[in-house]
């Protein structure tokens, strides 16, 4: 096994590409660690897929390069590479039986019989396959035969890493959770560099050690579930990362003062004097509602959660969610909210600002 390098990699479709527009992967460089469990995650379109396959060979990239270790393997064929890959949608064979179908890649490499027994023995157990082994692949349900795919894509412990793109879509609900169990239970116990493809951030948070966040062909993001919670880079991580997502609000920045709307909020440190559009993220569970102080809001709605509840309120002519804990009361005379001023983020088009170490962030942004 080794690391694999994806360097200055672009892909367009289109034979002669000329603008961004063209370019379904528009510039990637990243290195996914020999080992590790990895989410690849954005929304339809962004281009997940299209990476995938460029790693898996099954695509050739219009520029850049792919290196497992030092090897570059850009040009070479998706077997010489030895990666498998799950599909969305399963890839068995009808005519042979379940374990016949298991022992395919192994049978494949030469392994020898008593190993490749042994193997399918152990992966269709930890799938849940070991009561069909004996049966007949065709007439399976959808579930059975992704299950097959699974298992398929992780019997062989020689791959340089496995590729899953989305491979649970059409897996009942109830088995989704289940079998992402099972496959951070492989990764634990194999070792392989997996990465999961998903647009769903449930998976991807719930899977993968590191989360790779992709939007318009780019990764814009790469970090820890909850480094994408406290720290989004880019402001698509802060909408698409969290439920409901951050909010933002347009502001103009000098030094520690933001202004917005008339209204000036303290920031934690000193943010310099950022040209461009200018916006602030805070996400609905650091916004507090309070009466007196603060921006001024209207309440819309509130939705009872149990643990919590989700206020959805206007600011200055938009939308602004706020998580309330139900310990919380939420009084008539609530009319404005406040920041945690050390959970505020800064955005200038569209990426994250930095500013140096926080300093005293007591009390609010007000
Ligand atoms: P999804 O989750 O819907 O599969 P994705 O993030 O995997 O989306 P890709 O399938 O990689 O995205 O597609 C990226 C872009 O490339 C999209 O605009 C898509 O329409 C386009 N695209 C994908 N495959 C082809 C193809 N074979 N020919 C032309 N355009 C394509």
């Amino acid at each position: 096994m080794a690391s694999i390098t994806l360097e200055n990699l672009t892909h367009s479709y289109h034979a002669n590409p000329q603008a961004d527009p063209d370019f379904a992967v528009k510039e990637v460089s990243h290195t996914w660690e020999d080992g590790r469990a990895y989410a690849l995650l954005g929304p339809s379109g962004c281009g997940k897929t299209t990476l995938l396959n460029i790693m898996s060979g099954l695509l050739q990239p219009t520029r850049g390069r792919i290196l497992f270790g030092d090897r570059d393997v850009t040009a070479i064929s998706t077997a010489e590479r030895n990666i498998a890959q799950v599909f969305q949608f399963p890839v068995v064979y009808d005519t042979m039986t379940v374990g016949q179908n298991l022992a395919f890649p192994l049978r494949n490499r030469g392994m020898g019989a008593s190993y490749i027994a042994d193997r399918v023995q152990r992966i269709a157990q930890m799938i849940g396959l070991e009561a069909h082994l004996d049966q007949k692949a065709r007439g399976l349900t959808a579930d059975l035969k992704q299950k097959i795919s699974l298992g398929r894509g992780v019997v062989r412990e020689d791959v340089n890493a496995i590729l899953f793109d989305e491979p649970l879509t059409v897996i009942d609900p109830h088995l989704k959770w289940e079998l992402r169990t099972q496959l951070k239970t492989l990764h634990r116990e194999f070792g392989h560099t997996m990465i999961y493809v998903t647009h769903d951030q449930t998976e991807a948070l719930t899977f993968a050690e590191k989360v790779v966040v992709m939007h318009d062909g780019l990764v814009v993001q790469i970090g820890t579930p909850q480094e994408l919670f406290d720290t989004p880079a880019h402001v698509f991580v802060g909408y698409f990362i969290g439920s409901p997502g951050m909010n933002f609000i347009p502001a103009s920045i000098e030094g520690r003062r933001a202004e917005t709307n008339g209204q000036v909020i303290n920031l934690a440190n000193d943010y310099g004097n950022p040209r461009g559009e200018v916006v602030l993220g805070i996400r609905p569970e650091f916004v507090a509602l309070a009466n007196g102080s603060g921006l001024p809001v209207k309440i819309n709605h509130i939705r009872d959660a149990g643990r919590q509840r989700f206020v959805n309120a206007t600011l200055f002519d938009a939308e602004i969610n706020i998580v309330v804990d139900a310990d919380i009361e939420i009084e008539t005379d609530m009319t404005n909210v406040t920041f945690d001023p050390s959970r505020l983020s800064v955005f200038c088009d569209d990426w994250r600002i930095d500013a140096g170490p926080l300093e005293d962030v007591s009390g609010d942004a007000f």
